[in-house]
């Protein structure tokens, strides 16, 4: 199928808001027209400028974490939305260099709007294209219910922490049960900030430093990375429609409205806005932080579930503590 390539009739993006319209400037490599804004590094890009750029922080950011090596055996959790189908694209990038193996996994959630049914089309279509496996599991199959079900049951304001906990428990499930070392995930620089600044904001320490997955040690527990670390959204977003991706930029899930997460986001977006960079200064200390906490280990042991034994931070997981509330077990 041919693409829409959109891009000569595009506008500049910007670096904060894609949505919003930078002047148009030349790049500020060369004497071709911008295409990008980069307000934190105070540069306009041209397309070959920017995609350069972008694929070198990418795999930067690959071999500074040494998220992948020869041989892996990678999932990807691919939604099918914008960021996972341009991860999914870099992943399958990256086998031209690296021999490593590459499936995908998508959980249907049963959430009954035509965004969902649009993400899990573009996900099988791009695997399909790629000549990537793809996986697709219903959480309808997994647990019984579907998220519209748990929402209609529960009466929760808060959907999305139900979801989340269903998508990581089976993601992790069936990624191990397919033989995957590692899980790819789509976060981007504004899902690393946000989740800082909840853990945060809801005194969470513990799981701050439990981000830091590479030291838990547990057969059943699979790893999980996230190439685009140090990716702003905006760029995940510029660099797919100019590749000419499939990528559904403005229509989202139907609870989006109730995440607190969405409210941080709002909030970190104004100080990015104010002050560019703010995203990656978040990320640094972080990291930084994380270098300074001294640990023997005992943060970051897992237990087993003692009802399904899965993985879990509690004697009870997550997932089981939702099946009771749901009287479903
Ligand atoms: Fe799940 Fe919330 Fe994301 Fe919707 S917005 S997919 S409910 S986490
Ligand atoms: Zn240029
Ligand atoms: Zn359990």
């Amino acid at each position: 199928m041919k693409r829409e390539s959109k891009i000569n009739e595009t506008p500049p993006v910007c670096g904060i808001e894609y949505d919003e319209k930078p002047p148009e400037e030349k790049c500020s490599h060369c004497k071709n027209k911008a295409v990008i804004y980069l307000p934190y590094a105070e540069r306009y890009l041209c397309k070959t400028h920017f995609i350069k750029h972008f694929e070198k922080t990418f795999f930067g950011t690959l071999s500074e974490f040494k998220m992948i090596n020869k041989g892996d055996k990678i999932a990807l959790g691919l939604s099918g939305g914008k960021d996972s189908i341009t991860l999914l694209h870099m992943l399958s990038l990256l086998k031209k260099k690296l021999p490593y193996e590459l499936f995908a996994i998508t959980i249907d959630l049963g959430i009954g709007c035509d965004y969902n049914k649009e993400t899990i089309r573009i996900a099988k279509q791009e695997c399909e294209k790629l000549g990537i496996e793809h996986h697709l599991f219903k959480l309808k199959d997994d647990l019984g219910c579907t998220l519209d079900e748990i929402v209609e049951k529960t009466g929760t304001r808060n959907p999305c922490s139900f979801c989340g906990v269903a998508k990581r428990y089976y993601l992790n499930k069936h990624a191990r049960e397919l033989g995957a070392k590692k899980i790819a995930i789509a976060h981007t620089l504004n899902d690393t900030a946000e989740t800082i600044m909840m853990n945060i904001l809801r005194n969470e320490p513990l799981r701050l430093f439990r981000y830091n997955e590479h030291l838990i040690r547990d057969e059943k527990f699979v790893q999980r990375i996230k190439p685009f670390l140090r990716i702003p959204e905006s760029e995940v977003i510029a660099y797919g429609r100019l590749k000419g991706l499939p990528i559904l930029e403005k229509k989202c899930c139907p609870y989006s409205v109730f995440a607190f997460r969405k409210f941080v986001r709002m909030q970190i977006e104004e100080l990015e806005k104010r002050y560019p960079g703010t995203r990656f200064k978040i990320l640094n200390s972080f990291l930084e932080m994380q270098k300074m906490f001294k640990t023997d280990g005992r943060e970051f042991k897992i237990r087993h579930c003692a009802i399904c034994d899965e993985p879990s931070s509690k004697e009870i997981c997550k997932l089981c503590e939702l099946k009771q509330k749901l009287s479903l077990r």
